[in-house]
């Protein structure tokens, strides 16, 4: 017989399948459960288990250098977020445009308004029902760095702007500490309304609006792009992958190379990544030819 759990250890239960995904640790399965354990488990009193953050199964590898200058643990930082990272079903890409169909930078504004007015009052998917604002993307169409979330939460619903919660003020320090200035780089979503409670997208939801995602990118033709955590790097790569396998190293996307590293609310979550995410940031830097700002 199905075993129904109370709403805080389901709670709990989603809470630490986050946090493994966040991980990169994508496939879950349940083992047959014999119930004659289970009637002997429930008979026994459980001691709470002391909350320890669980070990990577693949530990990324350590690819900052260490005299560079990075966001000391907190520097980077804020308090709590439910952000999470999904890992839809491998979907087709439509292909980059040739480099000859370049929009030069002087008409990318005007390319990227009319996507935005492709978009319209979309009702493409389910997510537009309980959207208060669609929040299709910011900062500079001539950006040589962009930053790809998973999807809208509660602040950027209410403002129609990417990444303005806590989440956000994580990535403008990350900005910072790369010594550009947010309204340098462009910052957009994977989807362009918000999932109810901050799930993931759900891969129909993706597979409908990634394709403006690929089109914002085709236009601006960053020369690099960062997958904040695994909804975003599953989607830019068009393929289901531990994040923990896809941090080091460059990957090449739509003619842009492309960075994966965590999602700045699962760094809220674990500020002791920071220092790893440092390091990917690090990567996209020497990419760009730029060095980080000396401190002072
Ligand atoms: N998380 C995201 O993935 N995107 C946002 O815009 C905000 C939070």
């Amino acid at each position: 017989m199905a075993q129904s759990l109370d709403s805080a250890t389901r709670q709990a239960l989603t809470d630490r399948i986050r946090f493994y995904r966040d991980l990169g640790l994508t496939e879950f399965y349940r083992r047959p459960v014999d119930p004659a354990l289970l009637a002997k488990l429930a008979a026994e009193t459980v001691e709470p288990e002391p909350e320890t953050a669980p070990q990577l199964l693949h530990p990324p590898q350590a690819i900052h250098s260490p005299g560079a200058p990075g966001p000391a643990s907190g520097t980077w930082d804020s308090p709590h977020s439910s952000e999470d990272q999904p890992i839809p079903p491998r979907k087709p890409f439509p292909s980059a445009p040739a480099i000859s169909d370049a929009v030069p930078a002087s008409d990318r504004a005007a390319a990227l308004q009319l996507i935005r007015d492709e978009i319209g009052d979309c009702t493409r998917c389910a997510l537009h029902e309980r959207r208060n604002k669609l929040v299709f993307g910011d900062g500079s169409p001539a950006a040589r760095l962009m930053f790809v979330g998973e999807g809208p939460g509660a602040d950027e619903d209410a403002q129609g702007l990417p990444f303005v919660g806590k989440a956000g003020q994580l990535l403008n320090n990350m900005i910072s500490a790369m010594g550009l200035r947010r309204e340098e780089v462009y910052i957009a979503n994977v989807v362009k309304c918000r999932p109810p409670g901050n799930r993931v997208p759900e891969p129909e939801e993706g597979a409908t609006c990634s394709p403006f995602l690929f089109r914002q990118i085709d236009v601006i033709r960053p020369e690099v792009l960062v997958a904040l955590g695994a909804t975003a790097a599953t989607w830019l790569l068009g393929a289901r992958q531990p994040l923990a396998g896809l941090r080091g190293r460059v990957h090449a996307v739509r003619g842009t190379k492309l960075i994966v590293t965590y999602h700045p609310a699962y760094l809220l979550r674990d500020p002791r990544q920071k220092k790893e995410a440092w390091a990917d940031l690090q990567i996209a830097m020497k990419e760009l030819g730029l060095k980080p700002p000396a401190k002072g």
